[in-house]
């Protein structure tokens, strides 16, 4: 099958760019990338990179979904992880290959309705996908979280993340202006909250709501 030699292609790709979790490379290596694009853009499905999802927005490159997975994981498998930004859902499938449960919000509703489908359609699960209120961003009421994943690049830190964070947890969350970011990895040890930034990513942006 064409698709079964282009997905472990990705998978020698990613190895060579550095992605070294084998929990990582073997869930990427289960989800069908091309059920999350559209029929005209399968083709590409297993290229490393980003592609269009409509609505303006992507599905996220292949390498920065590893790299964001393998940052969720760097501590041990959290047993919860929340995600904003479900898009066509592939980041979520990914985390669900290796967290116990995965929830996730997005707020252009026919997003959330076909990744809801193709998550139903897929077998997972696992994963509660709901769709974002724009005065919270988030969802609180089903926090706190071990891991938080924002897949969306917020213009600055978004702290009003902090409170759905179990102690111990971690966020990673792109942080920047102008359509490029930084990864920023925020642990929460207590009441404080420990910052490290890493590498340069470039997401569509977060939508803040006016709370
Ligand atoms: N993780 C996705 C790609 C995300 S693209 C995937 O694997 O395909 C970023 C998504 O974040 C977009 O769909 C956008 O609508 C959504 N988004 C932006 N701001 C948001 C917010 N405040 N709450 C929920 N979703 C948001």
């Amino acid at each position: 099958m064409a698709s079964a030699r282009s997905r472990s292609r990705l998978l020698d790709r990613l190895g060579q760019l550095g992605i070294r979790d084998e929990r990582v490379l073997e869930a990427m290596g289960h989800v069908p990338r091309h059920l999350f694009v559209d029929e005209a853009m399968s083709s590409r499905a297993y290229d490393d990179t980003a592609l269009p999802i409509g609505y303006g927005q992507t599905i996220s490159q292949p390498f920065v979904v590893a790299q964001m997975t393998s940052q969720v994981l760097a501590h041990g498998a959290p047993r919860n992880v929340l995600e904003i930004g479900t898009g066509s859902g592939y980041q979520a499938a990914v985390l669900a290959e290796l967290v116990a449960s995965v929830y996730t919000v997005e707020r252009i509703k026919p997003l959330y309705d076909r990744a809801r489908h193709r998550l139903a359609e897929l077998g997972y699960r696992n994963i509660r996908i709901r769709e974002a209120r724009d005065d919270v961003l988030g969802l609180p009421a089903y926090g706190p979280f071990e891991a938080i994943l924002v897949t969306a690049g917020a213009e600055v830190l978004p702290e009003s993340l902090f409170g759905q964070l179990a102690d111990g947890g971690r966020m990673i969350v792109p942080v920047g202006g102008g359509g490029q970011q930084r990864l920023v990895i925020v642990r929460r040890q207590g009441d404080s909250f420990v910052r490290e930034y890493r590498d340069a990513v470039s997401f569509v942006p977060l939508i803040e709501g006016e709370s």
